[in-house]
């Protein structure tokens, strides 16, 4: 898979000297026609689709959406799902959309699968989803599908309920995408409990799990300076949505220093924010580190 673009950095034509890289955006929100229709309704029937969506400002796209725009953004291949939604009838509901959304444009989108922790049916959903092709489950919400509680501790011993989709996960050897955030910082619809700590705790206890923490794990990734939490991270790696609303542009080769290229995986948030918002401080990336981050880590970690 992975679309008829090159997989080595390649000359720009007309740009002597410049060079393109090849761009995956691995962090991509898709929603069905009708849940963008209905989007009022929706946001009843789910507290942290309404507290994300409450601001008309706060825009929504379908795959056909996402599709038409990857030319214009350079985008060979965008990684879409849709939205961890607490029910898990809504979370089959938009996971049907991202396959069909995927057999429809092979090649340029891949997609994971959006799953609720809590519910019994959550594993087997997963399950239907891998079959039928999607790469990971993602991205979850622990502050909205109630399952973060287990890791951000403080109320004693609580049930791993992701036990049961990280041993599907494992056997398969595809990833979970969960969203984190910075402990610190202003507060923005979105910003949870699901700090570095929490993140820190969740690799603990699933080592062999593969798990991509959104955000940049929140700042978890400047911890990879300690030997023994880099030795807990060893299967971990964060990807880069929403960091121009976060950090300045040297967050990049910060990250890459702490925790090295092979890491970092380059997500826009579309629609949140378009790929090209990212390109100033990609840029600023050694050649090697910025085909890792833009397009050769993605695909390894997800195997698209
Ligand atoms: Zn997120």
């Amino acid at each position: 898979m992975g679309g008829p673009a090159g997989r080595e950095e390649r000359r720009a034509p007309g740009a002597p000297g410049g060079v393109e890289v090849d761009l995956v955006d691995a962090h991509v929100h898709v929603f069905p026609p009708e849940i963008i229709r209905d989007r009022d309704a929706y946001r009843r029937r789910d507290g942290w689709f309404d507290r994300l969506y409450e601001s008309p400002e706060a825009r929504m796209a379908t795959a056909d959406d996402v599709v038409a725009q990857m030319e214009g953004a350079g985008v060979c291949l965008s990684l879409i799902f849709g939205f961890a939604f607490k029910d898990q009838g809504l979370c089959r509901m938009v996971n049907d959309y991202v396959l069909d959304s995927v057999k429809a444009h092979a090649g340029r989108l891949a997609g994971l699968a959006c799953v609720s922790p809590e519910y019994p049916g959550a594993a087997a959903e997963l399950e239907r989803c891998l079959d039928a092709g999607l790469r990971g489950c993602g991205e979850l919400a622990p502050d909205g599908q109630g399952f973060g509680e287990a890791w951000t501790g403080a109320r004693g011993p609580v049930r791993d309920s992701i036990s049961g989709i990280a041993g599907c996960l494992r056997e398969r050897d595809l990833p979970l995408l969960v969203h984190a955030n910075e402990p610190v910082g202003h507060h923005y619809p979105g910003k949870g409990n699901f700090t570095p700590e929490a993140c820190l705790a969740l690799a603990q206890a699933h080592p062999e799990l593969k798990i991509v923490f959104a955000h940049l794990g929140g700042g978890l990734f400047l911890y990879e300076l300690m030997p023994e939490v880099r030795r807990t991270l060893a299967d971990v790696h964060y990807d880069t949505s929403a960091v121009p609303y976060l950090y300045g542009p040297q967050v990049y080769a910060a990250a890459v220093a702490s925790a090295g290229y092979g890491k970092l995986i380059f997500g826009s948030d579309y629609p949140l924010l378009p790929a090209g918002r990212y390109l100033e401080g990609l840029e600023s990336l050694p050649l090697p580190a910025r085909a890792a981050v833009q397009a050769g880590n993605a695909r390894k970690v997800f195997r698209i």
